[in-house]
């Protein structure tokens, strides 16, 4: 049976190409469905158009209230979303279950932000006026989100943005169409008025640009890879719209001589091959420093080459597959491409041979060395389980290497001296830093990208303005303000 999309508040068959979504790790499908449509997407975009100007007068804790029941309702179906999430985009329960769980919180939190939101009262300059700033919302919304942490990713979207007044046309990943639709449906169940939330599945060139370009749509928040984040820029530029644009990685993780290499060596396995390194955050450049690099590498061995990669539904499973068999091959040419260059790769380099894996999307955890910080496989994203590891001998050394990328996302530290964690973390060019963890999230921080890895921040307080703009009012105190006629 065809999947239904949810356009304007309705469930219907999109008028689109038919779109497939199968299970990574066996090619087993999942659902099939009609894509949206360009009538579609008109209808969707008009509806919200319409909706968000009757949600905008509704109290702050009316709108907090539908946040606060999907954020019940997904806690009471939090095993069947994260089993569906698995099936969508193979991720290992587990993980699925942390996404699940932080969608939760992530609505929540955005209700309370919601109910506690305050304007501002700027000082005033003389007697002669006061002034108040408040918080309106920008009106439509286009999301469109990626297929590596689907639930995680499109809440953390739509709840600041229906948070703070507007409506959301969301466009989810070609792969991973059904918790976006999931979420819809549970939206609805909290009592989201009709309108305020469309979810149109489809191609990116097509159905995603038609929205982005729309002339009633008012924001572009964007999840995905720079150059379509750097394309949607231009759009939005041309539109005078905002973006807030988080885009790729290549990040670098630094395990300095004095860390405690167990904790380090841990940190860096998860940083790199949780998620089979399918995460924009993935500390993928490893900087070890020259004293302690043999040590860490023969432990890195060890605990890479442990990993079990397997059904991401099987417990105990760390690694599943990649999410197709394109990304899967293009994982594997960037390793191909490290050996053409001389590397050592020190773990994995193929595809796993396990007759039960065969028939999945799946690649070995992957440790490379022995290659020039210029090359290649240093300086692009990969967005799969493979970690690059490099020695460096002093702090001017590393900084210039770990700088020396176009990305700037995420940085990792591992040091037991606070100093020199500090001093490291101010010069890192990265909108996130983690000390002594890695890849550990809180939805009151904010985050986002330096250099090519974005603009703009999402979570936090801040947050649910990023969906709002300034509207500045000035109260009038004398009895003759304008005297400039007299
Ligand atoms: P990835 O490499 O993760 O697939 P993309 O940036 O291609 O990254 O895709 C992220 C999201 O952006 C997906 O939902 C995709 O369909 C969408 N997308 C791709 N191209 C466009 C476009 N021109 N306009 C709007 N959305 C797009």
């Amino acid at each position: 049976m065809s999947q239904k999309i949810f356009i304007a508040g309705e469930w219907r068959k999109g008028r689109g190409d038919l779109f497939v979504s199968r299970f990574p790790a066996d090619g087993s499908i999942n659902a099939e469905l009609h894509a949206a449509s360009l009538e579609d997407v008109e209808e969707a975009v008009n509806a919200a158009d319409i909706a968000w100007r009757a949600w905008r007068g509704r109290l702050a804790h009316e709108r907090a209230e539908v946040l606060y029941r999907v954020s019940d309702l997904i806690k009471s179906r939090s095993e069947e979303l994260a089993a569906l999430q698995t099936r969508d985009n193979g991720k290992p329960l587990a993980e699925s279950r942390g996404l699940v769980a932080s969608a939760a919180a992530t609505a929540r939190y955005f209700a309370a932000a919601c109910e506690t939101l305050e304007g501002e009262l700027p000082t005033q300059r003389n007697a002669e006026v006061m002034t108040l700033s408040q918080y309106e919302p920008l009106g439509v919304i286009a999301a469109i989100t990626p297929w590596n942490s689907p639930i995680a990713s499109e809440m953390q979207k739509v709840a600041p943005a229906i948070a703070g007044g507007n409506a959301v046309v969301l466009k989810p990943a070609e792969a991973t169409p059904l918790l976006a639709l999931k979420l819809a449906e549970l939206f609805e169940e909290a009592g989201l008025p009709k309108g305020l939330l469309s979810v149109l599945p489809g191609r990116g060139s097509v159905i995603g640009e038609a929205i982005v370009c729309h002339p009633k749509v008012r924001k572009i928040s964007f999840t995905g890879g720079t150059n379509t984040g750097r394309h949607l820029a231009h759009i939005a530029a041309d539109k005078l719209i905002g973006t807030s644009l988080e885009l790729g990685g290549k990040s670098p993780t630094i395990i300095c001589e004095d860390a405690d290499l167990e904790q380090a060596v841990k940190g860096v396995a998860y940083g790199i091959f949780s998620s089979a390194g399918q995460a924009c955050i993935a500390g993928s450049r490893l900087f070890i420093h020259r004293s302690r690099y043999d040590e860490v590498m023969t432990r890195l061995e060890e605990v890479a080459s442990n990993l079990r990669v397997g059904h991401p539904e099987s417990p105990g499973v760390h690694l599943g597959p990649l999410i197709n068999e394109a990304h899967r091959d293009s994982v594997a040419a960037y390793v191909e491409r490290a050996r053409q260059e001389g590397a050592c790769i020190r773990v994995g380099g193929e595809i796993p041979q396990d007759e039960e894996l065969a028939s999945g999307s799946f690649y070995l955890p992957t440790l490379i060395d022995g290659l020039s910080h210029e090359s290649v496989v240093c300086q692009e994203e990969i967005f799969g389980p493979v970690l690059v590891a490099l020695p460096y001998d002093n702090e001017d050394e590393l900084i210039g290497l770990a700088n020396d990328n176009v990305y700037g996302l995420a940085a990792g530290v591992w040091t037991a001296d606070y100093r020199r964690a500090l001093r490291l973390a101010a010069i890192l060019e990265a909108g996130t830093v983690w000390i002594n963890t890695y890849k550990t999230f809180s939805i009151s921080t904010p985050f986002g990208g330096y250099k090519e890895s974005g603009l703009g921040r999402e979570k936090g307080r801040k947050g649910i303005q990023a969906y709002m703009q300034q509207k500045s009012l000035y109260l009038g105190l004398n009895h003759n303000p304008n005297p400039w006629c007299d």
